[in-house]
Protein backbone atom coordinates (compact mmCIF):
# COMPACT_ATOMS: atom_id res chain seq x y z
CA UNK A 1 0.00 0.00 0.00
CA UNK A 2 2.53 2.32 0.96
CA UNK A 3 4.60 1.51 -2.26
CA UNK A 4 1.38 2.13 -4.45
CA UNK A 5 0.84 4.92 -2.42
CA UNK A 6 4.08 6.38 -2.94
CA UNK A 7 3.82 5.74 -7.13
CA UNK A 8 0.49 7.55 -7.10
CA UNK A 9 2.66 11.07 -5.32
CA UNK A 10 4.03 10.60 -8.83
CA UNK A 11 0.87 10.24 -10.69
CA UNK A 12 -0.16 12.47 -13.26
CA UNK A 13 0.69 10.54 -16.22
CA UNK A 14 3.80 10.02 -18.31
CA UNK A 15 6.31 8.07 -19.97
CA UNK A 16 7.44 8.30 -24.02
CA UNK A 17 8.97 6.21 -25.79
CA UNK A 18 12.11 3.91 -27.53
CA UNK A 19 12.99 1.40 -30.69
CA UNK A 20 13.35 -1.83 -32.58
CA UNK A 21 14.65 -4.44 -34.71
CA UNK A 22 18.04 -4.35 -34.63
CA UNK A 23 21.41 -4.73 -36.09
CA UNK A 24 20.79 -2.72 -39.17
CA UNK A 25 18.70 -0.61 -37.34
CA UNK A 26 21.66 0.27 -34.83
CA UNK A 27 24.35 0.54 -37.35
CA UNK A 28 22.05 2.78 -39.38
CA UNK A 29 22.80 4.90 -35.92
CA UNK A 30 26.47 4.59 -35.84
CA UNK A 31 26.56 6.34 -38.96
CA UNK A 32 24.07 9.06 -38.07
CA UNK A 33 26.52 11.86 -36.99
CA UNK A 34 29.66 12.36 -35.66
CA UNK A 35 28.37 14.78 -33.23
CA UNK A 36 26.53 12.22 -31.08
CA UNK A 37 27.46 10.96 -28.32
CA UNK A 38 29.54 7.43 -28.38
CA UNK A 39 28.13 5.19 -26.35
CA UNK A 40 29.86 1.72 -25.90
CA UNK A 41 27.70 0.56 -23.12
CA UNK A 42 26.81 -3.08 -24.64
CA UNK A 43 26.73 -5.77 -22.08
CA UNK A 44 29.14 -8.67 -23.27
CA UNK A 45 27.17 -11.65 -24.63
CA UNK A 46 26.61 -14.26 -22.27
CA UNK A 47 26.39 -17.36 -24.60
CA UNK A 48 26.10 -18.17 -28.20
CA UNK A 49 22.50 -19.70 -27.41
CA UNK A 50 21.31 -17.10 -25.49
CA UNK A 51 18.15 -15.50 -27.29
CA UNK A 52 18.39 -12.06 -28.15
CA UNK A 53 15.71 -9.56 -28.84
CA UNK A 54 18.31 -7.60 -31.02
CA UNK A 55 21.93 -7.42 -31.04
CA UNK A 56 23.48 -4.14 -30.74
CA UNK A 57 27.26 -2.55 -31.27
CA UNK A 58 28.97 -2.29 -29.12
CA UNK A 59 30.26 1.40 -30.11
CA UNK A 60 27.29 3.46 -31.15
CA UNK A 61 26.39 7.03 -32.17
CA UNK A 62 23.52 8.10 -30.61
CA UNK A 63 21.87 11.10 -32.34
CA UNK A 64 21.92 14.73 -30.82
CA UNK A 65 19.43 14.86 -28.41
CA UNK A 66 18.14 17.72 -30.17
CA UNK A 67 17.04 15.32 -33.12
CA UNK A 68 15.14 12.34 -30.62
CA UNK A 69 13.20 15.44 -28.75
CA UNK A 70 12.53 16.64 -32.50
CA UNK A 71 10.62 13.28 -33.25
CA UNK A 72 6.82 13.20 -32.11
CA UNK A 73 6.28 11.54 -28.71
CA UNK A 74 4.94 7.81 -28.76
CA UNK A 75 2.45 6.99 -26.18
CA UNK A 76 3.73 5.22 -23.60
CA UNK A 77 0.61 3.62 -20.87
CA UNK A 78 1.71 2.86 -17.06
CA UNK A 79 -0.21 0.75 -15.24
CA UNK A 80 0.49 -1.44 -11.81
CA UNK A 81 -2.70 -3.55 -10.08
CA UNK A 82 -5.30 -4.40 -12.52
CA UNK A 83 -7.89 -5.22 -10.43
CA UNK A 84 -11.83 -4.61 -8.53
CA UNK A 85 -11.11 -1.72 -6.41
CA UNK A 86 -11.76 -3.13 -2.52
CA UNK A 87 -13.69 -1.21 0.43
CA UNK A 88 -9.98 -0.62 1.97
CA UNK A 89 -8.74 1.36 -1.20
CA UNK A 90 -8.04 4.72 -0.65
CA UNK A 91 -9.43 7.14 -3.18
CA UNK A 92 -5.89 8.17 -4.21
CA UNK A 93 -5.27 4.41 -4.71
CA UNK A 94 -8.19 4.24 -7.26
CA UNK A 95 -6.59 6.03 -9.00
CA UNK A 96 -4.81 3.92 -10.46
CA UNK A 97 -5.83 0.64 -9.75
CA UNK A 98 -7.52 -0.54 -12.56
CA UNK A 99 -10.33 -2.54 -12.65
CA UNK A 100 -10.32 -5.47 -15.31
CA UNK A 101 -13.78 -4.11 -17.32
CA UNK A 102 -11.95 -0.39 -17.15
CA UNK A 103 -8.67 -2.11 -18.59
CA UNK A 104 -10.89 -4.99 -21.10
CA UNK A 105 -12.79 -1.34 -22.60
CA UNK A 106 -9.22 0.87 -22.39
CA UNK A 107 -8.13 -2.29 -24.60
CA UNK A 108 -10.95 -2.68 -26.46
CA UNK A 109 -10.17 1.36 -27.67
CA UNK A 110 -7.05 1.22 -28.42
CA UNK A 111 -7.88 -1.52 -30.95
CA UNK A 112 -11.10 -0.22 -32.23
CA UNK A 113 -9.25 3.32 -32.79
CA UNK A 114 -6.60 1.45 -34.89
CA UNK A 115 -3.86 1.69 -32.47
CA UNK A 116 -0.71 -0.28 -32.44
CA UNK A 117 1.44 -1.82 -29.63
CA UNK A 118 5.03 -1.47 -29.95
CA UNK A 119 8.28 -3.08 -28.28
CA UNK A 120 10.78 -0.94 -26.63
CA UNK A 121 13.07 -2.47 -29.00
CA UNK A 122 11.17 -0.48 -31.94
CA UNK A 123 10.16 2.41 -29.87
CA UNK A 124 14.56 3.08 -29.88
CA UNK A 125 15.13 2.34 -33.37
CA UNK A 126 12.99 4.93 -34.12
CA UNK A 127 14.20 7.74 -31.26
CA UNK A 128 17.78 6.98 -32.19
CA UNK A 129 17.24 6.10 -36.03
CA UNK A 130 13.64 7.16 -37.05
CA UNK A 131 12.77 3.67 -37.89
CA UNK A 132 9.52 4.21 -39.05
CA UNK A 133 6.65 2.48 -36.68
CA UNK A 134 3.52 1.31 -37.23
CA UNK A 135 0.56 3.94 -37.85
CA UNK A 136 -0.73 5.33 -34.54
CA UNK A 137 1.81 3.24 -31.95
CA UNK A 138 1.82 2.56 -28.78
CA UNK A 139 3.48 1.30 -25.71
CA UNK A 140 1.29 -0.63 -23.11
CA UNK A 141 4.30 -0.97 -19.83
CA UNK A 142 3.53 -2.44 -16.44
CA UNK A 143 5.50 -1.78 -13.30
CA UNK A 144 5.40 -3.65 -9.71
CA UNK A 145 5.59 -7.35 -10.96
CA UNK A 146 1.65 -7.58 -9.93
CA UNK A 147 -0.25 -10.67 -10.57
CA UNK A 148 -2.82 -9.55 -11.92
CA UNK A 149 -0.79 -8.31 -15.02
CA UNK A 150 -0.29 -12.17 -15.85
CA UNK A 151 -3.54 -13.19 -15.26
CA UNK A 152 -5.97 -10.28 -15.69
CA UNK A 153 -4.09 -7.76 -18.33
CA UNK A 154 -1.89 -9.93 -20.25
CA UNK A 155 -5.02 -12.34 -21.56
CA UNK A 156 -6.46 -9.17 -22.17
CA UNK A 157 -4.13 -7.97 -24.50
CA UNK A 158 -3.69 -11.10 -26.53
CA UNK A 159 -7.15 -10.42 -27.96
CA UNK A 160 -6.01 -7.74 -29.91
CA UNK A 161 -2.67 -9.68 -30.48
CA UNK A 162 -1.14 -6.64 -28.15
CA UNK A 163 2.68 -6.57 -26.48
CA UNK A 164 3.83 -5.09 -23.02
CA UNK A 165 6.75 -4.10 -21.44
CA UNK A 166 7.05 -5.72 -17.97
CA UNK A 167 9.09 -4.17 -15.36
CA UNK A 168 10.29 -6.49 -12.99
CA UNK A 169 11.23 -5.53 -8.80
CA UNK A 170 13.04 -8.84 -8.30
CA UNK A 171 12.56 -8.94 -4.88
CA UNK A 172 9.02 -9.56 -5.16
CA UNK A 173 9.16 -12.42 -7.66
CA UNK A 174 7.25 -15.55 -6.21
CA UNK A 175 5.50 -13.85 -3.43
CA UNK A 176 1.77 -14.15 -3.17
CA UNK A 177 -0.10 -11.36 -5.05
CA UNK A 178 2.82 -11.29 -7.26
CA UNK A 179 4.32 -13.13 -10.79
CA UNK A 180 6.34 -16.08 -10.45
CA UNK A 181 9.42 -16.24 -12.68
CA UNK A 182 7.84 -18.82 -14.74
CA UNK A 183 5.25 -16.11 -15.50
CA UNK A 184 7.90 -14.11 -16.07
CA UNK A 185 9.42 -16.27 -18.83
CA UNK A 186 6.26 -16.77 -20.44
CA UNK A 187 5.50 -13.12 -21.00
CA UNK A 188 9.00 -13.30 -22.67
CA UNK A 189 8.49 -16.24 -24.33
CA UNK A 190 5.46 -14.60 -26.07
CA UNK A 191 6.95 -11.59 -27.32
CA UNK A 192 6.44 -9.19 -24.18
CA UNK A 193 9.77 -7.97 -23.02
CA UNK A 194 10.97 -7.72 -19.74
CA UNK A 195 12.86 -4.79 -18.49
CA UNK A 196 14.14 -4.24 -14.96
CA UNK A 197 12.99 -2.21 -11.92
CA UNK A 198 15.27 -2.70 -9.39
CA UNK A 199 15.20 -5.56 -7.19
CA UNK A 200 13.13 -3.72 -3.93
CA UNK A 201 11.96 -0.45 -5.23
CA UNK A 202 14.02 1.45 -3.70
CA UNK A 203 15.10 5.41 -5.23
CA UNK A 204 17.55 5.66 -7.03
CA UNK A 205 18.42 9.13 -6.21
CA UNK A 206 19.56 7.80 -3.25
CA UNK A 207 22.12 4.82 -4.40
CA UNK A 208 25.23 5.05 -3.16
CA UNK A 209 28.22 2.25 -3.55
CA UNK A 210 27.28 -0.95 -3.28
CA UNK A 211 23.55 -0.39 -4.08
CA UNK A 212 24.18 0.39 -7.76
CA UNK A 213 24.97 -3.70 -7.53
CA UNK A 214 22.13 -4.88 -5.45
CA UNK A 215 19.70 -2.53 -7.09
CA UNK A 216 20.84 -2.80 -11.01
CA UNK A 217 23.63 -5.53 -11.12
CA UNK A 218 21.71 -8.69 -9.75
CA UNK A 219 18.13 -8.21 -10.09
CA UNK A 220 19.32 -8.20 -14.25
CA UNK A 221 21.86 -11.09 -13.78
CA UNK A 222 18.42 -12.92 -12.21
CA UNK A 223 16.03 -11.31 -14.66
CA UNK A 224 18.61 -12.80 -18.06
CA UNK A 225 18.62 -15.87 -16.69
CA UNK A 226 15.21 -15.72 -16.33
CA UNK A 227 14.14 -14.87 -20.07
CA UNK A 228 17.31 -15.91 -21.64
CA UNK A 229 17.72 -12.62 -23.32
CA UNK A 230 19.32 -9.48 -22.62
CA UNK A 231 17.89 -6.83 -20.27
CA UNK A 232 17.70 -3.72 -21.73
CA UNK A 233 14.93 -0.99 -20.51
CA UNK A 234 14.72 0.35 -16.85
CA UNK A 235 11.91 2.06 -14.86
CA UNK A 236 12.54 4.26 -12.48
CA UNK A 237 10.32 3.13 -8.72
CA UNK A 238 8.65 6.25 -8.08
CA UNK A 239 9.45 7.52 -11.33
CA UNK A 240 12.30 9.11 -9.63
CA UNK A 241 15.43 9.91 -11.64
CA UNK A 242 18.48 11.96 -11.89
CA UNK A 243 21.49 12.29 -14.19
CA UNK A 244 24.04 10.55 -11.53
CA UNK A 245 21.96 7.30 -13.07
CA UNK A 246 22.66 7.63 -16.33
CA UNK A 247 26.13 6.31 -16.40
CA UNK A 248 25.26 3.64 -14.01
CA UNK A 249 22.35 2.13 -16.55
CA UNK A 250 24.73 3.27 -19.52
CA UNK A 251 27.55 1.37 -18.13
CA UNK A 252 25.21 -2.09 -17.70
CA UNK A 253 24.20 -2.16 -20.75
CA UNK A 254 20.77 -0.20 -20.43
CA UNK A 255 20.27 1.20 -23.82
CA UNK A 256 16.93 3.06 -22.59
CA UNK A 257 15.11 4.17 -19.17
CA UNK A 258 11.54 5.43 -18.15
CA UNK A 259 10.52 7.61 -15.66
CA UNK A 260 7.21 9.02 -15.33
CA UNK A 261 5.69 12.61 -16.35
CA UNK A 262 8.82 15.01 -15.38
CA UNK A 263 10.15 16.74 -18.67
CA UNK A 264 13.26 15.19 -20.00
CA UNK A 265 16.69 15.59 -19.54
CA UNK A 266 17.34 18.06 -22.55
CA UNK A 267 20.91 16.10 -22.91
CA UNK A 268 20.05 12.49 -22.56
CA UNK A 269 16.45 11.92 -23.06
CA UNK A 270 16.75 8.08 -23.85
CA UNK A 271 17.52 7.38 -20.01
CA UNK A 272 13.83 9.76 -18.98
CA UNK A 273 11.51 8.35 -21.74
CA UNK A 274 8.05 10.00 -20.52
CA UNK A 275 4.99 7.43 -19.40
CA UNK A 276 1.40 8.49 -18.24
CA UNK A 277 -0.17 6.45 -15.67
CA UNK A 278 -3.40 4.97 -16.29
CA UNK A 279 -6.39 5.62 -13.37
CA UNK A 280 -8.94 3.47 -12.81
CA UNK A 281 -11.55 5.88 -13.61
CA UNK A 282 -10.69 6.26 -16.91
CA UNK A 283 -12.86 4.72 -19.57
CA UNK A 284 -11.84 4.46 -23.20
CA UNK A 285 -13.04 7.65 -24.51
CA UNK A 286 -11.10 9.57 -21.84
CA UNK A 287 -8.09 7.27 -22.15
CA UNK A 288 -7.76 8.34 -26.14
CA UNK A 289 -8.69 12.01 -24.93
CA UNK A 290 -5.22 11.78 -23.02
CA UNK A 291 -3.01 10.10 -25.46
CA UNK A 292 -3.86 12.91 -27.61
CA UNK A 293 -2.91 15.97 -25.15
CA UNK A 294 -0.05 14.40 -23.91
CA UNK A 295 1.94 13.25 -26.57
ZN1 LIG B 1 7.18 0.83 -9.18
Amino acid sequence: MKLLFTCFLFFILSCQSVPDPVSSVLSQAGTASLAGNLVSSAKPEKSAESTRSFSISPSRVIPPASVILGRKQVPVLCYHQIRDWKLTDSKTSRTYIVPPAAFAAQMRMLADSGYHTITPDQLYAYLVSGIRLPEKPILLSFDDTDLDQFTVAYPEMKKYGFKGLFFIMTVSLGRPHYMSRDQVRALSDDGNTIGSHTWDHHNVKKYEGKDWITQLDKPTRQLEQITGKSIRYFAYPFGLWNTNAFPELKKRGFVAAFQLNEKPDPADPLYCIRRIIVPGTWNGPVLQQWIRRDF
